[in-house]
C-alpha cells in the first residue's frame, strides 16, 4: 500500500502539464519578467472571479495583508483586532505596519471569528479588522461588515484558504475593503513559489497598492513615498492563468472528497466540520476535532497516511506573541488549537485512499 500525503501536486502537473509547459515557455520566450501582461491578465481574471472593482498582485499572501494595511493608512498607534486562531502571518502583517494586533476568539463551531467575537475585542484605538476564511469557509460576513460600518473599521478579509468561497452568493475577497489572497503552492490554487494578490472596491486604492507594490512609485523613476519590492513575476502568474480554469472543477473534487469522508466517519468518535449552509466551503482542509487528536494522527502516521494539525498554537500563545499576549482569555482558540486534525483532502485523492483513512480513524482506539 502506497503512502497517502496531504496533497499530490505532481498529479496536479501531470494533468494540466501542457497548458503550464506552455504558459512558462511563453514568459520565457517573451523576455518580459516583471510587471508584464501576465500579471495584469491574472488581475483582471481574478477581479472578475470574486466580482471585485481590481485588483493587484503581490509578491505572497503575507505581503497582501501587509500593503492593504498599509493602504489602509494603519500604522503606529492603531489596533487591528484579528481572531487568534489563524496562520501567523495575519498577525505578522499587522505588526510590520507598527500598530498593535488585538486578538479575538472564534465560534468553536466554523472555526472562524464572529461579529461578537470581534466586537469584544474592540477598543477605541480600533482601526480595522482582519476576518480570515479558515479552512475554506467564509466567516458570517453580512454581521461582521455591518458591525465594521457602525464602528467605523476598515474590513480585510484573509482570503488565503478560500479562494473559490462565497457567503449568501457574495464571493470571499468581496465583502472588505481589501481582499487578501495567498497563491503559496499548498493553497487550492498554487503558484510554483511565492504569490499573492489584493483584490479592492475602488480604482484609488488600486493604484496606492500598485505604487506600495513597487517602490512607492507611479511613474518611472518617480518615488511618492517609501514603498516596498512585492511584485508578482510574469512567470508564476503565467502558471496561475494555466491552473485557473480548473479551480472551480478542483474546488468541486474538494467537496466531494468532504462528503465522502462525511459517510465514512459517521459513527466514529470525532467531531466533523460543520458547514454553516450560508455558502460554499471549499474545503481548503477537512479538519475534524478530538481530545484523542495525537492518537489519531499517530494511528494515521502508522498507516503511512498524512495528517496536518493546523494549528498546534493559537497566535497569542505563540512565543513571538506570548509576552504581550499570553494572558489574553480565547477558550475556542485554545480548544480548537488542542483538538484539531486535518485529513488529506485534494482532488486526486481516491475512493480507495479515502476509505482507508476513515477505516483508520473507525478502528483507532481511543
Ligand atoms: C497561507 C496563509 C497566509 C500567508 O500566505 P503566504 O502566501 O504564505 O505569505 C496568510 N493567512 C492564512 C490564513 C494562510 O493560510
Amino acid at each position: 500500500m502506497s503512502a497517502i500525503g496531504m496533497l499530490d501536486l505532481r498529479a496536479e502537473y501531470a494533468e494540466l502539464r501542457p497548458a503550464i509547459d506552455q504558459a512558462v515557455q511563453r514568459v520565457l520566450a517573451s523576455g518580459q519578467f516583471i510587471l508584464g501582461p501576465e500579471g495584469a491578465a491574472l488581475e483582471a481574471e481574478i477581479a472578475a472571479l470574486t466580482g471585485a472593482a481590481q485588483a493587484v498582485a503581490v509578491a505572497s499572501g503575507t505581503d497582501a495583508l501587509h500593503l492593504a494595511l498599509r493602504a489602509a493608512g494603519i500604522g503606529p498607534g492603531d489596533e487591528v483586532v484579528l481572531p487568534a486562531f489563524t496562520f501567523i502571518a495575519t498577525a505578522e502583517a499587522v505588526s510590520y505596519t507598527g500598530a498593535r494586533p488585538v486578538f479575538a476568539d472564534i465560534d468553536p463551531a466554523t472555526f472562524n471569528a464572529t461579529a461578537a467575537t470581534l466586537e469584544s475585542a474592540l477598543t477605541p484605538a480600533t482601526r480595522a479588522a482582519i476576518v480570515v476564511h479558515l479552512y475554506g469557509q467564509c466567516a458570517e460576513m453580512p454581521e461582521i461588515a455591518r458591525l465594521c460600518e457602525a464602528r467605523g473599521l476598515t474590513l480585510i478579509e484573509d482570503c488565503a484558504q478560500a479562494i473559490g468561497a462565497d457567503y449568501d452568493g457574495r464571493a470571499a475577497g468581496a465583502w472588505g475593503a481589501y481582499g487578501c489572497f495567498s497563491f503559496y503552492p499548498t493553497k487550492n490554487l498554487g503558484a510554483y513559489g511565492d504569490a499573492g494578490l489584493v483584490t479592492v472596491r475602488s480604482a484609488d486604492d488600486a493604484a496606492r497598492l500598485r505604487m506600495l507594490r513597487h517602490h512607492g512609485s507611479g511613474r518611472t523613476y518617480e518615488h511618492e513615498f517609501v514603498g516596498y519590492n512585492s511584485r508578482l513575476d510574469e512567470l508564476q502568474a503565467a502558471i496561475l492563468r494555466a491552473k485557473l480554469p480548473h479551480l472551480a472543477r478542483f474546488n468541486e473534487a474538494r467537496r466531494r472528497v468532504a462528503a465522502r469522508y462525511r459517510k465514512g466517519l459517521a459513527g466514529c468518535d470525532v467531531l466533523l466540520p460543520t458547514e454553516h449552509g450560508r455558502g460554499k466551503h471549499v474545503y481548503h482542509q477537512f479538519t475534524v476535532r478530538s481530545a484523542q487528536r495525537d492518537a489519531l494522527r499517530a494511528a494515521l502516521g502508522s498507516a503511512e497516511i498524512a495528517s496536518g494539525v493546523y494549528y498546534p498554537i493559537p497566535v497569542h500563545r505563540q512565543p513571538a506573541y506570548a509576552d504581550e499576549h499570553g494572558a489574553c482569555v480565547l477558550p475556542a482558540s485554545d480548544a480548537a488549537a488542542a483538538s484539531v486534525l486535518s485529513l488529506p483532502i485534494h482532488p486526486y485523492l481516491r475512493e480507495a485512499d479515502i476509505e482507508r483513512v476513515c477505516a483508520v480513524l473507525r478502528d483507532a482506539k481511543t
